[in-house]
């Protein structure tokens, strides 16, 4: 028995009072559903409950639920983008979060002419400058976002910023902060508008919210936790531990 309904409610609970806390009206921020790992009946189950909005960051597993699903339902691209993927990406998802690359967005547009269509991206930032995350570094952005902005087909909505793990809520924070700083002088140093901010998941939702966010990405606060690795994963693991616990018994 799944409690998607009761998570749901009090998730917008959360987030109503996030943005009310702080004078922002909570029509301003949209909830995306990261449904990445679950099954496409776990995502059937949560739109019946009145969620339109679903995040998947895997084409693959993507190309598998979309199909599949209510036709009225609206799928944002969460993941890191290949660019041998596009052309199976293009169709399945509205929104792009991820393009953390030049010549991945040109090759979007190339695409997009191709097969005629457009689409719509936000540009993913390392805030954090942390080796392990993917991302445009600030300063690098400033300089190829001109050029970008005059992609024909591939729209540019906003910026998008994971930040770094923390247990503690506030710890993103400055990480959020920064990311509307950043769009904030984009927006005057180039005139575009990008009215979208993609920051918050369920660990520091209500602080990306304080800062500003127009799209939060939760998965585990709806969905509960995700599946744990495959059990070939685990076995391995376990003769690992065998094979190092028996060592002193060998020697
Ligand atoms: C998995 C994922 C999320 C959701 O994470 P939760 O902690 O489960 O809410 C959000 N954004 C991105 C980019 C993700 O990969």
């Amino acid at each position: 028995m799944n409690n998607f309904s009761s998570h749901l409610e009090h998730l917008k609970f959360r987030i109503r009072s996030a943005a009310e806390a702080c004078g922002r009206d909570p029509a301003g921020v949209r909830l995306v559903a990261v449904s990445k790992t679950h099954p496409a009946e776990a995502v059937r189950e949560v739109a019946a409950c009145g969620q339109v909005a679903f995040g998947e960051s895997k084409i693959q597993e993507a190309q598998g639920k979309i199909p599949i699903l209510p036709a009225s339902l609206e799928w944002h691209f969460i993941g890191h983008l290949q660019s041998n993927k596009i052309r199976k990406a293009l169709p399945l998802f509205q929104l792009f979060h991820g393009v953390d690359d030049g010549n991945l967005a040109r090759q979007m547009e190339r695409i997009c002419e191709e097969s005629g269509r457009t689409c719509r991206i936000l540009l993913e930032v390392n805030v954090s400058g942390e080796a392990s995350k993917f991302g445009f570094d600030p300063g690098r952005l400033r300089e190829v976002l001109p050029g970008l902005l005059a992609l024909r087909r591939v729209q540019i909505l906003g910026l998008m910023t994971m930040a770094p793990y923390s247990e503690d809520p506030l710890a993103a924070k400055p990480y959020f902060s920064a990311l509307r700083r950043l769009r904030d002088d984009l927006r005057a140093q180039t005139g575009a508008a990008l009215p979208e901010l993609s920051m918050g998941m369920s660990g520091d939702f209500e602080a990306a919210i304080a800062e500003g966010s127009t799209i939060i990405r939760v998965g585990s606060a709806i969905f509960g936790e995700r599946p744990k690795p495959p059990p070939d994963c685990q076995f391995l693991n376990f003769l690992r531990q065998i094979m190092d616990s028996s060592r002193g018994i060998m020697y």
